[in-house]
């Protein structure tokens, strides 16, 4: 079976008399690859767990990365944002503050910042769909996780969820920032962790496809321009405001917005101007932030130090 649309998703869910996309994807999945849909299920939460253990190990560091670009961040908001405590698999927030995010959005924020800050550092992250843009899937699902107290079970589902939409949005473009600019990967993670989000919320297919479609849609154009070459300055303080985004298309999608463009139409869209996009904004750091002044100083003391 050929699915290389959401469109050809929809249809075969159909023909198939399957409303869950997560049912879908784990039956094709498992007859795929000849194994039981249980066993399909394992992989899935060897992944789920790789993403919970890399907030875990985010969260309790706050070591610099090689190049010394970041690594402190995760601690900055966990103090300012109130949290403390490790427990179990979260952290508690004794905020009492004003702030502009909820308690679950600056949870949120923590846990990607965790991952991605671990990715920096060269710590074990599951990249979805890619390292660079790792903390946001885990951050959202992993803060849902722990703010619902979620079984993995849910969480799973959601994980396979996200992972159709990746899935299908890499049929058109390969998700790598030196293909598509950073739309292709931390665009494609927001528009996967929206899919993740609005399934957790409830919502049906049209939402979660519509979700992704938002999310996708509003970073159409987001260019690849690493400092040094290093997957740290935009990438890690980027993620959180692409896990933020995802919340921000999942809320609008189940409040009843509509994405006027299509899913599939804004996948072709974001393949056109990925291929519309120069070469030295695709990860070659030739041009955007990489050659600002103060980038080009500190790929200057890099090259020295390293
Ligand atoms: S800016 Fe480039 S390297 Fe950084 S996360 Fe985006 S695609 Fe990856």
């Amino acid at each position: 079976m050929m699915i290389n649309t959401f469109k050809d998703l929809l249809d075969e869910m159909s023909s198939a008399s399957c409303d869950k996309i997560y049912e879908f994807i784990e039956n094709t999945e498992a007859d795929f690859l000849e194994i039981k849909k249980d066993d399909f299920r394992l992989r899935v939460k060897k992944i789920l767990d790789t993403m919970k253990n890399s907030v875990k190990a985010g969260l309790n560091s706050s070591a610099p990365s090689k190049s010394g670009l970041c690594g402190e961040n995760t601690d900055i908001l966990k103090k300012s944002f109130g949290f403390s405590e490790i427990e179990g698999n979260g952290i508690v927030s004794t905020s009492s503050g004003l702030g502009l995010l909820s308690p679950f959005q600056k949870r949120v924020a923590l846990y990607t910042m965790s991952v991605i800050e671990e990715n920096a550092r060269m710590g074990k992250i599951a990249a979805c769909p890619t390292a660079g843009s790792s903390g946001i899937v885990a951050g959202v699902l992993t803060a849902l996780g722990d703010e619902l107290n979620l079984s993995d079970e849910i969480l799973i589902n959601a994980l396979i969820t996200a992972g159709a939409v990746g899935e299908i949005i890499s049929k058109k473009m390969a998700l790598a920032g030196a293909v598509g600019g950073c739309q292709a990967e931390c665009g494609a993670a927001s528009s996967m962790a929206a899919a993740a989000c609005t399934y957790i919320l409830g919502g049906n297919n049209e939402q979660i496809l519509n979700a992704a479609s938002l999310a996708l849609k509003n970073i159409l154009g987001l260019t690849c321009d690493p400092v040094a070459g290093l997957v740290e300055v935009p990438c890690v303080k980027r993620n959180v405001f692409m896990a933020i985004h995802a919340l921000v298309a999942s809320e609008l999608s189940m409040a009843g917005v509509v994405s006027k463009i299509p899913i599939d139409e804004v996948v072709d869209a974001m393949k056109e101007t990925g291929d519309l996009m120069a070469g030295s904004l695709k990860e070659s750091s030739e041009a955007g932030l990489a050659r600002t002044k103060t980038a080009l100083g500190i790929e200057n003391i890099l090259r020295q130090k390293m």
